[in-house]
């Protein structure tokens, strides 16, 4: 199978780097690079900005909806640019998760209302999936949704809302028929965040920062409008969203290769008995065994892509197959990036998203701040989109026939 980039391919690589180069504020840059999530600020001043090229903000949508109508690879080169560039991640809770449901199965006034807003960076989405007692066995969620005339009435919890204190709307999974079989009785909802009833409570999580919260519902009234498709059929659109949030971005290579690019930054400037560490065989061997095995995962990506997923061997479930693997490099990357980092890896460095304007002086080189969160945050990687050991149930019920 052929990989070389095609003369488009190569043409549209150059001008997202323009693109990059002449938009994409430096300070923004520095920031995103640096490994700590990006805030409500930062995400939507990206998304702004990259909507003033139609499309461009929305990259996974087709043309009639607003997207770009890109070709898979232009995607990826994308993604893989605009890490690079340290541009930070836009609201993929909007652009990638919900977007696509409501442009597949959401009535027209819903489309015109909701749609405008993910692409032109206005409205911060959170998604409202997980339980106490529902996480990997999402269909078990409690929080019932009972119809009053023209709303309905929702009352319950959820957990590990990311950036629900910063949404303007939110993504929830209701139960509507507490008789049907789990997966029968629910509904899709699209609540407005400032509805009385809803408390968001902040998780500070190990990364340093508060990005995760628990939500909860006490007779918060929703339009009935605002029901995505039929009633009691919301298990089917979750199945889709699910999907696309496993699909290629799974892997990560974009993350995976700026992580590679700054072992060797760091690696460089830092010594080990007074030569630089990446001229030390045992470090130099451990990066080369990594860079081999994220090379070996990016052939398996692009070998996705030109077969395009859907009827690639073993169907989506091949976005199983990249998330596992994916997590894993992005994992021990972080790891030899800390080791690399050496005694600053210990320091503190506070979370400058949630510092904005604050003059704060932090010990170490520029290099330093950002690689423990990065770290941290990526433990998360093999839970967060479907767990490692739900990701294997897949791979051996759809691809092993187990
Ligand atoms: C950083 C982060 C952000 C998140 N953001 C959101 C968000 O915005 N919205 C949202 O709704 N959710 C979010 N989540 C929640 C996430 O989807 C769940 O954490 C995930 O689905 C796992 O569910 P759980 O935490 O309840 O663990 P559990 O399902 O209780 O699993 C506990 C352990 O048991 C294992 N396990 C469970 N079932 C099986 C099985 N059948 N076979 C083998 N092993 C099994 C799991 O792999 C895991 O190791 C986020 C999570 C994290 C960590």
């Amino acid at each position: 199978m052929d990989f070389a980039l095609t003369a488009g391919d190569l043409e549209f690589r150059d001008e997202v780097r323009a693109f990059l180069r002449d938009n994409l504020p430096p300070e923004m840059a520095k920031l995103g690079a640096m490994g700590f999530q990006p805030d409500r600020e930062a995400s939507l001043g990206w998304q702004k900005i990259l909507s003033q090229r139609p499309g461009w903000s929305v990259p996974m949508w087709p043309k009639e909806h607003g997207g770009p109508g890109w070709t898979v690879m232009q995607r990826y080169l994308f993604e893989e640019e605009c890490f690079a560039a340290g541009a930070p991640t836009c609201n993929l809770q909007g652009t990638e998760l919900v977007g696509p449901v409501i442009y597949s199965f959401g009535n027209d006034e819903q489309k015109q209302r909701f749609l405008p807003g993910i692409r032109n960076g206005k409205d911060y989405w959170c998604q409202g999936f997980s339980e106490p007692n529902a996480g990997s066995d999402l269909a078990n969620l409690r929080t019932k949704a009972i119809r009053d005339g023209d709303h309905y009435v929702v009352n319950g919890q959820k957990i590990w809302t990311s950036q629900a204190q910063w949404a303007d709307w939110l993504f929830l999974l209701v139960r509507t028929d507490p008789e049907a079989q789990a997966q029968r009785g629910i509904s899709f909802l699209l609540v407005d965040m400032k509805t009385p009833g809803i408390t968001v409570r902040p998780i500070v999580s190990i990364d340093g920062s508060t990005h995760l919260t628990e939500t909860f519902y006490d007779d918060v009234r929703v339009p009935v409008t605002n029901l995505v498709g039929e009633e009691n059929k919301g298990w089917g659109y979750t199945k889709f969203l699910l999907g696309n949030e496993r699909a290629f971005s799974g892997a990560s290579i974009p993350t995976i290769k700026r992580y590679l690019q700054r072992i060797k930054r760091v690696a460089t400037a830092q010594e080990l008995d007074g030569k630089p560490l990446l001229q030390d065989a045992g470090f130099a061997y451990r990066l080369a065994q990594l860079e081999v095995e994220v090379l070996a995962l990016e052939m398996s990506v692009l070998r996705v892509i030109h077969e395009d997923s859907g009827t690639s061997t073993g169907g989506w479930a091949i976005g199983s197959v990249l998330k596992v693997r994916g997590t894993e490099l992005q994992q021990r990357c972080c790891d030899l990036l800390a080791e690399a980092l050496g005694t600053y890896a210990a320091a503190f460095y506070p979370d400058p998203y949630e510092h904005r304007g604050q003059n704060i002086a932090l010990p170490g080189p520029d290099y330093a701040p950002g690689v423990m969160a990065e770290l941290m945050y990526r433990r998360a990687a093999s839970i967060f989109g479907g767990s490692a050991e739900i990701q294997h149930n897949i791979i051996a019920k759809m691809i092993l026939g187990m």
